[in-house]
């Protein structure tokens, strides 16, 4: 029934090396080829074989409202029709630099570039620069995107989905990140003592959603924050994932801790190519021409993709209780998968935070670095695969997170919990 889909795959990988722009890579520890989309549209994605899939990859986490949402495709194509880019500042872009600092915690300013890893890069960039220190503490099993200096200092498979670091590339500023484990909070300060004075900033996902969901443990983030300020060192959230996601403010709301730089993507563009990073005046205000920090991009603020950042965020500022319903539809689907789970005595673990969940096969109540590869195991292929042919779309590798979206109703997720159920019995 992905006939189609692996042949398009084939051609394709004969001119697109290392994988096709998709979960390629992440598909290679279950087996079979991605699907090609045709369209999608709300819940669903349609693939070239004509298949209707429930989807929970959800583009990875962008399309929260579900895909194709009217406003955003309005606004986009109204924008379109204008013409894109027009090498000058557009006031669209200080609207949404306006609504999302009304949004989120504790920031002043915030600045537009075109993903998520350029938002990571320029946070780096920018505490470097105003803490006139080099090294950053970053997590094991974080992904920051795919720039050099974190895919180098990553220190595990999981941040770089299984691709070793590469032998050649330079080095750069790897010697300057320093590794620490999640939720170690002794960890950290072993580090901030080793390098007294030294460190610029941490860098964490406040939700680790790229090694299974893993919720921080209580206290975690506080405890960064107070570490931080007692060494003039910066806290760094990578809310690429969580921004606008777990509530209007993110994790920063969610958990009540304020970072010093924030950085998005994902949500924040509507679908479009947008990442962006954001802190207080003092902080911002080091960026060029003010202060000494550079940071530009030809593309970055581009009225095409603030049109649809903007359609999303005010959409998701205006409906008060659009973050109440994630997480109702998310606790439903949590319990539901649990019972049907249990029903058939499978081992199994649920990891949920508002509307992001994960699913893997051990009895581990979270997955961590040194864990996740037990929980992708063959329990956890028999499960995708039949998922999939059930029409329903997961992340395929159990330390990725489902993206739940306010486009799906309960019987979507009644149908969900009914595919689970069938697939148990085979598990
Ligand atoms: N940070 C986090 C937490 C992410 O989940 C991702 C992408 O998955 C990134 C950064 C990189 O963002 P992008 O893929 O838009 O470059």
């Amino acid at each position: 029934i992905y006939q189609r889909s692996s042949q398009l795959f084939a051609e394709a990988e004969q001119v697109i090396p290392g994988g096709v722009n998709s979960p390629v890579r992440a598909f290679k520890g279950v087996g079979g080829t991605p699907l090609f989309a045709k369209s999608a549209q709300g819940a669903y994605l349609y693939d070239e074989d004509d298949n209707r899939l429930i989807d929970y990859i959800n583009s990875w986490g962008p399309m929260i409202l579900g895909h194709a949402f009217q406003p955003v495709v309005d606004a986009v194509i109204e924008k379109a029709k204008k013409g894109t880019s027009f090498g000058m500042p557009t006031e669209l872009e200080t609207q949404i630099a306006r609504l999302a600092i009304s949004m989120v915690p504790n920031i002043d300013k915030i600045r537009f570039v075109n993903s998520g890893t350029e938002a990571c890069m320029s946070a780096i960039r920018l505490a470097r620069g105003y803490t006139k220190r080099d090294k950053i503490i970053k997590f094991a099993g974080c992904y920051h995107g795919h720039s050099d200096s974190f895919l180098i200092a990553a220190g595990s498979g999981l941040s770089t989905f299984g691709v070793p670091n590469s032998p050649g590339v330079t080095q750069g500023t790897a010697k300057d990140t320093l590794l620490a484990h999640y939720n170690d909070i002794d960890n950290v300060k072993a580090l901030f003592e080793a390098n007294a004075n030294e460190i610029a900033a941490i860098i964490i996902e406040p939700v680790a959603g790229n090694m299974g969901c893993v919720p921080p443990a209580a206290g975690f983030l506080q405890a960064l924050r107070e570490i931080c300020d007692a060494n003039n060192a910066l806290l760094i959230f990578d809310e690429v994932m969580t921004g606008f996601r777990l509530a209007k403010g993110g994790a920063q709301e969610l958990y009540g801790v304020t970072a010093d730089i924030v950085c998005f993507g994902k949500v924040i563009g509507g679908g479009l190519p947008v990442g962006a990073f954001a802190a207080r005046n003092e902080i911002m205000n080091h960026l060029a021409p003010l202060g000494p920090v550079y940071q530009a991009g030809t593309l970055s603020g581009n009225p095409l993709a603030m049109a649809a950042g903007l359609a999303m965020l005010e959409t998701l500022n205006n409906d008060t209780a659009v973050y109440q319903r994630l997480e109702e539809k998310t606790a439903y689907l949590q319990q539901g998968i649990d019972r049907v789970l249990r029903e058939n005595n499978i081992v199994f673990t649920i990891n949920r935070v508002g509307s992001m969940i994960s699913v893997h096969f051990d009895a581990h109540p979270v997955v961590d670095f040194q864990t996740a590869k037990n929980g992708d195991n063959d329990t956890f292929k028999k499960f995708f695969h039949g998922l999939l042919q059930e029409g329903v779309y997961i992340a395929p590798s159990a330390y990725e997170t489902w993206f739940i979206t306010d486009a799906l109703t309960y019987d979507d997720l009644d149908f969900t919990i009914n595919a689970v159920a069938k697939v148990a019995q085979t598990l």
